[in-house]
This record gives C-alpha cells, structure tokens and sequence, in this order.
C-alpha cells in the first residue's frame, strides 16, 4: 500500500550551522525531539485560521484511540507511569526515577510500550519493587484500577506486561510460520487466531467486485462466547468517546468550511464515523480526492495498515495543513517549462517525449500533527490507500515543507559536515545554497524526471525487473542533478546564481560515495533502491571521471573525503549517464541494467565502510526523530465569536504529553 510514507531518503544531513528552534532540548534513548514552524499560518484569513483550529482540535481527540490499538494495557500502563511522573514523593535523582522517566517518555514517543519502528518492547531501566512501592505511594483514587481492584491486584495484572520480556514481545510480529495474531501484541483482534481471521475476510471478499471496500478496516475482531464478530470503531461502537469528541469538532470545522468540496468532505467524514459504513468511507475518500482548490485540507481517520500484521486494520492518525503557496509557486514554474526541459535533455531524440506533460506537485505546511503521525511523523503524503479509487479517481500526493526544512535545519550544527565535509568553501556553499538546491533537485525528480522520456515501441515495462527500480530512480535524479547547473534555472529565478548548484553536487558525490553508508551494518550490501541509485551515479561518474581527475577521495589525517575538482565535467558526465540509463530504460536493456547496477551500486568497500561507521558513531546522533505541536489558541469576544487564534512554540515535551493526557483523555482504561 502507498500510505504515508517517510522519504527520509532526501535527508543527506549536510548542512552546518546551528538553528536554536528547531531543538525542543529533549535527547532520550534512540530520539530526538524537534519543533516544526509553522510559516505562513499569519497570513491565513481568520475563517481559514478557525478552521485550522477546530481541525487542529479533532486530530488530538484521538490520541487515546491509537494507544488503544498498540496493545490493550496501553492507556493502563501510560496513566500509572504519569502518575508516578508526578506524584513521586521520593528521591527524584535516583536511578529506577530517571529511567522510569525515559521509559515513560519512549511509552509517549511510541503511543505505547512497543518501539515505533521496530516493534518490540521496552526493556525498562527500573525494577518491579520500585514502581509497586512508587505507586503504593500515591493517591489511589488516581489510578487506573479496575471495578474493586487493589493497588497490588493492579500491579499483578500490568507488571508482566512491562516487565516479562516473554509477555507481548512484538507489536507486529512479522515471522513467517508463527500464528501472527496470537504472536503481535497489537489490540485488533481479540481472542481469535489468524487462520480464523483469515478465513473471517476471505468469506467477506467478493473477488468480482470492482470497487471492494477495505474489509475490516475500521473495527476489532473479536470471538465472544465461540462468536467471531467485528466491533466497529464508530459512535455508538467501540471508541465511540473519542469519536464523539472528534466529530463535535468537525462540525465547527464544517461551518467555516472554505468552499462547498471542502464542506462536503467533512459531511462524508462525519456521516462515516457514524454509521462505520465502508461504503461511506470510499465515498468519503473520492470527495476528499477531488477537493484540490481549498488552502486548508486534513487526514483525520484511520489510515495506516502497518500496524496489523495482516495489513488490514487501520491505525487512527491525523494531520492537518495548508498550501505553501510560494513553494508551490517552484513546482508550477518547473511544470510549465516541462517541455523545454524534455527538449533540451542529453538523451537520444529517439526516447523523448514529443508531448510532455509536468506532473504538478502540492508543496503543503502542517499545522498540526496527530495520532499515527506524532510525534513521529512523514514527510510526503500520498493517500487514499484504496487501489480502485487510486485507479479510477487519482490520489493526492504532497510533500510537507516545513517538516523536511526542521529535518534538515536539525541536522546543521551536530558535527555532521564538520566531520565529513572536506573544506570550509563546500561547507559555505551548503550553507548559503544547501536547503534551495536540495529542494529543487527533488522537485526535478519529482515533477519531471519520473514523467521525462518514453519507452520504444513494443518495450514491457516491466523489462528490467529487480534492478528496475534503481534504473528509474537513476534517471529522475539524474534528470534533476543536470539541469541543477543549467543556466535556465537562473533564468526561470528557481536558482540565484550560477554556483548555488555547487551545494548540491558536493552533498550528493558525498553521500553517494560515503556518507549513505551509516544506514546500513558493516558487512551488508547496498540493498534499498535510492541508495542503490546514489551510489550507481555517483561511483559511475567517478570512474568515468578518473582520467580528468574530476572527483577523488583525498585522505587527510587519517580521514577519507570526497574532493570535486571539476563541477563542469561533473556535469557532462551526469549528461553521459543519464543519457545512457535513459537508453537502458528506453530500449529495456535488461543486461545492461543488471551490469552497471551490479556494477556500482551494491558492493561496499568494507574498509571505508568502518571508517565511515566509526567517525559516525563519535557523533552521538539520535537515529529517529518526532515533533512537539505548537500550541493553538481561540481568542474569542465578549459574545463567543473567534477573532484571532494565536499560535505558541513554547511548550516542552512531557508538558505537552501531560496536557494531552489529561485534556484529551477520552476513552476508559479497558476499552
Ligand atoms: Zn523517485
């Protein structure tokens, strides 16, 4: 499925110089907890602002319906951690108190006890009798204990859950042969075993439906007394609390809708959490599909399948956001000169198109993010997920701006390029021209390398099989990185200057030939097709360049660097290749396809690779990163009517997650 996805891909970490913003001050564990501005959100008419308010409001309502469905003990084990977090009488300096606090935070971090990328559990830093003891010491009347349950009982009840590494090791488990129902420690199903499941949806399935709905994908599935039935999330069904909150909220929204598609939108949206219907959910999906004028426009459903090992229940998430209008300025400009770039490519007249069309890319701001997507979050969007209303109605396709800019800002001033980048001049360049021309080669690659050229007469474009992924991507970022130095993107105001494209050609040779490793383990092949792509180019043109000297490796003090001698060659021989994967593409040359893929792109140096790997490791940077909110205020007059919402970046991180917690605490324990 194409769901959200997070193209970290483009984060090549090279840019230096500090952004005090961006930093919330949080470091824990394997995270790093960031700020996103939200620019532009001044200049938004007061109606467009109310609506982004109540809108804002609907995607926090739901926080407790995903911890929910992350594991069943969830909102239990959160609310006795917060309530230790703030009770405590105790020494506040101790050991099990400060990794309790970790632990509590990576339980806020993930929507549960489970790692958010990698599924298993927390293995917490502090002992069994330090939390019994901790919450016999606080008021009981504030925990989460059930119809006549003791503290003790309570913690009978939990304790293996947080402790027993046997007990619901895996939110999703994966492993094939293994029951995956019985083995994930996710709450949608209950009671019932996979080959139950299965069969439960496969009666279900009408295979000679051509517009099937997505089974099962708003509901638990339970067995209660030897009866397999769904318990739809829907008012008047299971999370109807939080639903309720949400579609109150909703119903402002509607009010101040921009236009009469928008408004439509949310009707659909609110008729779906009423009656569960599926049917009513593509229907609402089509509306959303095709509402494409509006500034504003949200998710707010449940929409990713990545946390049911069988891909089919969807976990609850919101964002919601506006149009970049200057942004999206960038991506027209480049769409309107399609052709011209088409004409004026390096490759054979014979795999131009004669008629090119630019694919014209939405460029939006979040204002704000919630349930599956915070605080860990991504930063392109191409939904709905439904393959027959992708076919039939299209999809939207957007890339959040000021989340790839906090990326990026963060990245500056954690001793990355300090490390890896050869001198201060390449340094400067990224600095000054690094965010622009990163942005712009990605743009290219989007908007027009992926639609360029066309395959011969009688060529099955699925010819190149494996390696064709890595040959297409080759080529829209090799589309990109040629015209980057192109004197017409001076000319069209994309680029300031004539040198600005220096930026991005030093990052992507570096990257490309070093610093992309420290993904992958020492000992391993280049497997994933970007970096399989980055590494083809980059290598390929350092090869071809080697009687010119155009790019080396230069050691200094031990340390390897990547030095450009000559940006002009470099992009003829970007020129060179792209012309010659278009040819692969064009003619569907399997052979070669697999050569230079097999040639350039998977094998590692092994010693470079521990070179790299330990220069990166001295850095201590935090692998995942998520987002504080900013904080939304309605000001209302003397009769109630909105006359400004304001919008605040200051609060701290379990500030936040404690208000949500209480402001937003919408569903029982036990649910
Ligand atoms: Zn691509």
């Amino acid at each position: 499925m194409m769901a959200t996805m997070l193209t970290a891909c483009n984060n090549q970490n090279t840019t230096p110089v500090a952004d005090e913003f961006n930093y919330a001050d949080e470091h824990f564990a394997d995270l790093q907890m960031l700020r996103y501005r939200v620019h532009g959100f001044e200049d938004l008419s007061l109606k467009q602002k109310e609506l982004v308010y109540y809108l804002s409001e609907a995607a926090l309502e739901g926080r407790d319906i995903l911890f929910d469905q992350n594991g069943k003990y969830n909102l239990t084990i959160r609310k006795m951690l917060e309530i230790v977090y703030t009770d405590y009488q105790g020494d506040k300096t101790d050991s099990n108190f400060v990794n309790m606090v970790t632990y509590l935070k990576r339980v806020w971090f993930s929507n549960g006890i489970h790692h958010h990328y990698g599924c298993e559990k927390f293995v917490p830093g502090f002992t069994e009798e330090f939390f019994r003891s901790a919450l016999h010491g606080v008021g009981v009347e504030k925990l989460p204990l059930a119809d006549g349950q003791t503290v003790d009982q309570l913690c009978d009840e939990v304790f293996p859950v947080i402790f027993d590494p046997a007990v619901m090791p895996k939110r999703v488990n994966q492993a094939d042969g293994e029951d995956l129902i019985l083995t994930s420690a996710c709450n949608y199903y209950d009671g019932v075993t996979q080959q139950e499941a299965e069969d439960f949806y496969l009666k279900m399935k009408d295979i000679n439906d051509p517009h099937p709905v997505m089974y099962g994908m708003n509901s638990r599935l339970v067995k209660e007394n030897g009866c397999i039935q769904e318990k739809v999330w829907k008012i008047g069904g299971l999370y109807s609390p939080a639903i309720e909150k949400i579609v109150g909220w909703l119903e402002k929204a509607m009010a101040v809708a921009e236009n009469d598609q928008q408004k439509a939108v949310i009707e659909k949206l609110i008729q779906f959490y009423k009656d569960g219907d599926l049917k009513t959910f593509d229907e609402y999906a089509i509306t959303w599909v095709k509402d494409l004028d509006s500034r504003v426009d949200f998710v707010n459903c449940f929409t990713e399948s990545y946390g049911d090992p069988l891909g089919m229940k969807a976990s609850w998430e919101s964002i919601v956001n506006f149009k970049d209008l200057d942004a999206t300025k960038r991506t027209e400009t480049i769409s309107r000169n399609a052709q011209w770039f088409e004409d004026h490519s390096p490759v054979d007249g014979r795999f131009k198109k004669e008629m090119v069309k630019g694919v014209s890319a939405k460029v939006i701001t979040a204002a704000i993010l919630g349930g599956d997507l915070y605080p860990s979050t991504a930063i392109g969007i191409n939904l709905p997920n439904s393959n027959w209303i992708r076919s039939v109605h299209g999809s939207k396709s957007v890339t959040i701006g000021n989340l790839t800019d906090a990326y990026s800002k963060a990245a500056r001033g954690n001793g990355f390029a300090q490390e890896f980048v050869i001198s201060p001049t390449e340094i400067g360049w990224m600095e000054t021209y690094g965010d622009l021309t990163d942005n712009l080669h990605t743009d290219l690659h989007e908007c027009l390398g992926h639609g360029s050229g066309k395959l011969l007469p009688g060529v099955d474009p699925d010819t190149l099989k494996a390696y064709g992924s890595t040959i297409e991507e080759a080529r829209a970022d090799l589309f990109g990185l040629y015209y980057l130095a192109d004197d017409k993107l001076v000319e069209l105001g994309l680029t300031p200057n004539k040198e600005a494209y220096k930026a991005q050609y030093y990052s992507y040779m570096m990257n490309g030939l070093m610093t992309q490793l420290v993904r992958i383990e020492l000992g391993s092949n280049i497997e994933e097709a970007h970096m399989r792509n980055r590494a083809l180019i980059a290598r390929w043109v350092m090869e071809k360049g080697a009687a010119d000297n155009v790019v080396e490796f230069v050691k200094k003090e031990g340390k390897t660097y990547v030095q450009v001698n000559d940006y002009q060659k470099l992009r003829e021989l970007f020129g060179q290749l792209l012309a010659e994967i278009q040819r692969i593409k064009s003619e569907g040359d399997f052979v070669a396809a697999r050569e230079i893929v097999e040639k350039y792109a998977v094998k590692i140096d092994p010693e470079l690779h521990a070179e790299v790997l330990e220069r990166y490791k001295k850095l201590n940077l935090a692998p995942y990163k998520g987002f504080i909110n900013p904080v939304y205020k309605a000001v209302a007059d003397a009769e109630g009517n909105i006359i400004d919402v304001t919008i605040d970046y200051t609060e701290g991180y379990a500030e936040q997650m404690l208000r949500y917690s209480k402001e937003y605490a919408n569903l029982p324990y036990r649910n």
